[in-house]
């Protein structure tokens, strides 16, 4: 094993997603979401706003399947909603009654195109379109993990290793990563994210 192969990217990439850099709610300013106790904690490094996890930013699937309280008859509505909505407005077919029920609430992992953080549902700080793909990361660590691996397989160009452990072992990155064609602009896009500070 050459020292540019390490562990599997897919493993360890998940392992670091213990820590979050965010768009901060108020300013849209770096904040960083840490462990805090037993939770976490957001805290923004330009306006230093500090927030606990409760209120989530990001987008949800609201559904609800109830019996219209007028007629009986079953309702079923799902709609992708913002912010803080618990309740939906439905209306029956039958009998055109319209109340808004209680809605079971799934968050999105991604809003208005953009990905966010999994406590908040704020966007990522790091991340940025590369072609018709998303390119992101939740933290510095990660980044840089990335980075590594980028930078491995430039090294290893011409190798077919098609097959071998370690290309499947690379298998659960996004293809648009390991595509040997979008190294360079990956490795460009990984400094510039490096050093983003707005
Ligand atoms: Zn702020
Ligand atoms: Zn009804």
């Amino acid at each position: 094993m050459s020292e540019e192969r390490f562990a599997d990217p897919g493993t360890t990439l998940s392992d670091l997603a213990t820590h979050f850099v965010v768009h901060c709610p108020k300013c849209e300013g770096k904040a960083l979401v840490n462990p805090h106790d037993d939770s976490f904690r957001l805290t923004c490094t330009s306006c230093f706003h500090v927030e606990t996890p409760g209120h989530w930013y990001g987008a949800m699937t609201a559904y609800a399947s109830v019996k219209c309280r007028e007629c009986n008859s079953q309702i079923t509505r799902s709609a992708t909603v913002d912010g803080k909505w618990k309740k939906l407005k439905l209306k029956c077919d039958q009998c055109g009654d319209e109340c808004e029920y209680e809605a079971h609430l799934s968050r999105h992992p991604k809003h208005n195109g953009l990905m966010t953080d999994p406590i908040f549902g704020l966007n990522l700080w790091l991340q940025k379109p590369i072609g018709d793909e998303l390119f992101w990361s939740y933290n510095y660590e990660q980044l840089s993990l990335l980075e590594q691996y980028v930078r491995a397989k430039l090294r290893e160009r011409g190798i077919d290793n098609k097959g071998s452990k370690n290309s499947l072992m690379f298998s659960r990155l996004p293809t648009f990563i390991t595509r040997a064609g979008n190294r360079e602009e990956v490795l460009k896009l990984i400094s510039e994210l490096q050093v983003k500070t707005l």
